[in-house]
């Protein structure tokens, strides 16, 4: 009698996409745009109020508890923090062992001290790190850890969560080369969410692009990022610096900032910052139209 309904939020509405097994999707878009919602709803980390989340056909939206703790091992997830997604209290060697003893995978001791030490080793550390605690490693190795902790248990699906944006730049790369060479040899689907198109171009083989809850943009990235058809991933690919000194991009530059998704803008949701927008921008909402095989956008003049 306290409390009334205030009214509810759509932080990702409308939205479909398929990740194959061995692949690498790009999510991307600025803060606030649903894309880390997405990614913990695909892991029933936050349960969602509509829609289905299928894993190799099963809908996982509709396991119980315990039938889905059976099925966490088969995805798991890699945090944009390498230090509070550790707990301090614990060596690497336990945070490790943690999810191996969680899902039974090595309960005879010697098998599990080897087990870990092949995991740091796996990830560029090495198994005496094991003894070690977090605070004793560098960002760039603690979220080594972080990897090393998800490959314990043998996934196929990892959702990635911003993992280098915390981490300097001269590191990024190391991480994600690492992520790549994981995913040749180990035959690893990702979920990776970034706001740097820069580096879901270099791992993702199709990106999606979201703004505010929904995607406008959906494709190859080698073809999304060589000619993008939607005016917001335009400014996004726009920002990302060129190495050749001849090329014509042009900065774009978007005023504003993503309005908020309590109270969205009529018709389409990027008209009030598209420089290209027109009367009938502000009254239709476009829909995700397919433009070419495999390519997707939600623009009136796409
Ligand atoms: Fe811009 Fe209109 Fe296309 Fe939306 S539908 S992106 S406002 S041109």
């Amino acid at each position: 009698m306290f409390t009334r309904a205030s009214g509810s939020v759509k932080a990702v509405e409308d939205v479909s996409l398929t990740v194959a097994a061995g692949e690498a999707v790009g999510l991307v878009g600025e803060s606030g745009c649903g894309k880390t919602t997405l990614g913990r709803a695909v892991l029933r980390l936050i349960e969602t109020t509509g829609g289905t989340v299928r894993f190799d056909g099963e809908d996982i939206t509709r396991l119980s508890a315990k039938e889905l703790r059976a099925r966490r091992r088969q995805f798991q997830m890699i945090f944009q923090d390498p230090f509070s997604s550790l707990n301090p209290r614990l060596t690497v060697g336990q945070s490790i062992g943690e999810a191996l003893d969680i899902h039974r995978l090595t309960p005879d001791p010697a098998a599990r001290t080897v087990r870990i030490g092949e995991l740091l080793r796996s990830v560029g550390l090495e198994p005496e790190h094991a003894e070690r605690y977090p605070h004793e490693f560098s960002g760039g190795q603690r979220q080594r850890i972080g990897i090393a902790r998800a490959l314990a248990v043998e996934p196929r699906l990892i959702v990635c969560d911003e993992p280098v944006s915390a981490l300097d730049v001269s590191v990024q790369a190391q991480v994600i080369n690492l992520l790549q060479d994981l995913q040749r040899d180990r035959g690893l689907a990702y979920l990776f969410i970034s706001h740097d198109l820069a580096v879901v171009e270099h791992l993702c083989q199709r990106v999606v692009v979201m703004y505010l809850g929904r995607v406008v943009e959906l494709g190859e990235t080698r073809e999304v990022c060589r000619a993008p058809k939607h005016p917001y991933t335009q400014a996004l690919l726009s920002a990302v610096p060129v190495v050749d000194p001849d090329s014509k991009r042009q900065r774009i530059v978007l005023g504003g900032d993503v309005p908020s998704p309590i109270n969205p803008p009529s018709g389409c949701p990027f008209h009030p910052r598209c420089p290209v927008a027109e009367a009938r921008c502000r009254v239709e909402l476009p829909a995700l139209r397919e433009v070419a095989p495999g390519r997707f956008v939600a623009c009136h003049l796409a």
